[in-house]
């Protein structure tokens, strides 16, 4: 199962299948890339290629939930790629 970098996120999703299908692997671009970190930053840890971020961290308007052509709905959740996590960061 794939973990969700923010501190104490739990993914409530039932699944550990569903749970991998919505978390997301950081930008491949540099620029967005960083502006993660920034959002994400921990103390202990720092925001690396290799984290997750869940889509509970993502507006709804940033996450592609239904292939273009016909609208069905995708196994696997996308980011649009000007996404950014603003939320739930670090409240828990
Ligand atoms: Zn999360």
């Amino acid at each position: 199962m794939v973990k969700c970098f923010v501190v104490g996120c739990s993914m409530g999703y039932k699944s550990a299948k569903e749970n991998d299908a919505k978390v997301f692997k950081p930008p491949k671009e540099e620029r967005q890339f960083i502006l993660w970190g920034k959002k994400l930053k921990r103390s202990d840890k720092k925001f690396s290629r290799k984290d997750h971020v869940c889509s509970r961290h993502f507006k709804e308007e940033f996450i592609i939930k239904n292939s273009v052509n016909g609208g069905a709905p995708l196994s696997r959740w996308k980011l649009r790629d000007d996404a950014i996590p603003t939320l739930f960061l670090g409240k828990f």
